[in-house]
């Protein structure tokens, strides 16, 4: 799909059937939109396909420095690029589409991989702190069928909200919401909402250092948020936030580990060559996201603040002679421990299983089977669930036996796995 060719906007809520065909629509619109802003618009080619945008520019480059343009920038790439109409005030701060986007696109990969259901339903999120714009929401309702709570404290805020809102018909799927600042920032029990899947925000902050770290700015508004999770707890799947300095962003994983948060996400929004944010994401559940969402740093300075990886290679060998023979045995490998679940798919060449401890473990066995013989006292209850995700890449010249950690609390179990995982494959190999 090319810009100006957008993809129909589903207005018709949850309720999609999976079949094969609406699976594969799915996936062209959510590369359309990963796609979208890899490169810098091209101005000539919105002025041409909206005469809006041609009007304001006038044959010439975009002026950052007029605020009319910026404006016009941001309803132009909504309407060519989402399909969304918006209306806003002079005195309210203009999103940038690009950047706002970016959280969305991150959003949809924390959510997406970080649950067993594919394709994952009816998503509900709060955008605390929403603005005129409720920007958030809108791109959010535009790519997929979630619904959104949309809070402010600020009542003009709330009204262009609900106007936008209405613009684009998304009253039954968005509700904007009145807060004071003294009220908490998740409104869970005020609404009567057992569970969320997420929170975002786009915390009000000033540009200045001082502001960061006193009340009122960026992390103290975060830092709130974080105080809320503490005793909310699993009632919302992702918190997250946005920050505009990567101290505030440090400042937070710091607070996560020391809280023994290990469930965690970091990435940075890159829009151009100067504009730079970060985000972090929290969970107290047990599914972990991939990888990329994961650990979505590429800079060194921040590094040492990601989360445990959830994505390894284990072992890279030679073809066999049966690839169906070789797979088989690993399955059957994998399906005599002591498994909760195990499913192999034989044309994916790959499988998820989930094991109520580190099965794997010579010693954990042996325990089990004393315990049960009634030898040994009983083991402490282990809630420790491991849930992971085995896949044979087959290229020309070998095989590459991937590994993914899905579920689970324990970085150290995940990696005793992958010893498992690489014997097994051996094994397996030589038989094959
Ligand atoms: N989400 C929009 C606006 C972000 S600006 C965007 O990304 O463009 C931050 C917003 O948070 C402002 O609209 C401000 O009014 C609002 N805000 C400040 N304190 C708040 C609180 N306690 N609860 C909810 N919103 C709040």
């Amino acid at each position: 799909m090319e810009r100006g060719g957008k993809p129909a906007v589903d207005a018709a809520g949850d309720d999609r059937s999976t079949t094969v065909s609406s699976l594969v629509a799915d996936d062209a619109k959510d590369r359309y939109y990963r796609d979208l802003y890899t490169t810098a618009p091209d101005f000539k080619d919105l002025a041409r396909l909206d005469p809006d945008f041609a009007a304001i520019t006038k044959g010439r480059d975009i002026d950052f420095n007029n605020p009319a343009s910026v404006m016009q920038l941001t309803k132009t790439l909504l309407r060519l690029d989402f399909n969304l109409s918006i209306d806003l005030p002079d005195n309210r701060l203009c999103p940038p589409v690009p950047n706002r986007h970016n959280y969305i696109l991150w959003l949809k990969d924390l959510l997406d991989t970080s649950t067993y259901d594919q394709p994952r339903r009816g998503v509900v999120g709060l955008d605390i702190g929403t603005g005129s714009s409720c920007i958030y929401p809108l791109l959010g309702c535009a790519q997929r069928p979630w619904s959104f709570i949309a809070t402010d404290i600020d009542p003009q805020n709330l009204e262009w909200s609900r106007k936008n809102v209405a613009l684009n018909n998304f009253q039954h799927r968005i509700k904007v919401v009145a807060r004071r600042p003294e009220d908490s920032l998740l409104p869970l029990d005020d609404l009567n909402l057992n569970s969320i899947d997420f929170c975002m925000t786009n915390p009000p902050f000033t540009r200045s250092k001082i502001e960061m770290i006193v009340q009122g700015g960026e992390a103290g508004f975060v830092d709130r948020i974080l105080e809320e999770s503490l005793v909310l707890r699993e009632r919302v799947q992702w918190y997250t936030a946005m920050f505009g300095f990567l101290a505030s962003a440090i400042r937070l994983v710091d607070k996560l580990r020391a809280l023994g948060v290990d469930n965690y996400a970091v990435t940075e929004f890159i829009q151009g060559t100067k504009t730079r944010r970060w985000a972090v994401a929290w969970s107290f559940q047990t599914m972990r996201p991939v990888q990329d969402a994961a650990r979505g740093v590429k800079t060194a300075l921040s590094k040492n603040i990601l989360p445990a990886v959830t994505e390894a290679d284990v072992v890279r060998l030679s073809l066999p002679e049966g690839i169906g023979k070789m797979a088989e045995d690993l399955s059957s490998a994998v399906s005599k421990l002591e498994l909760i679940s195990w499913q192999w798919d034989k044309e994916k060449l790959e499988g998820i299983g989930r094991a109520p401890g580190i099965v794997w473990n010579r010693a954990w066995r042996r325990r089990r089977k004393r315990e049960q013989e009634g030898t040994t006292d009983k083991m402490a209850d282990d809630p420790t669930v491991f849930g992971f995700k085995i896949r044979i890449h087959v290229a020309r010249d070998g095989l590459r036996i991937g590994c993914r950690w899905l579920e689970g609390h324990d970085a150290a179990a995940f990696e005793s796995f992958q010893g498992f995982l690489k014997t097994a494959a051996q094994s397996a190999h030589r038989s094959g």
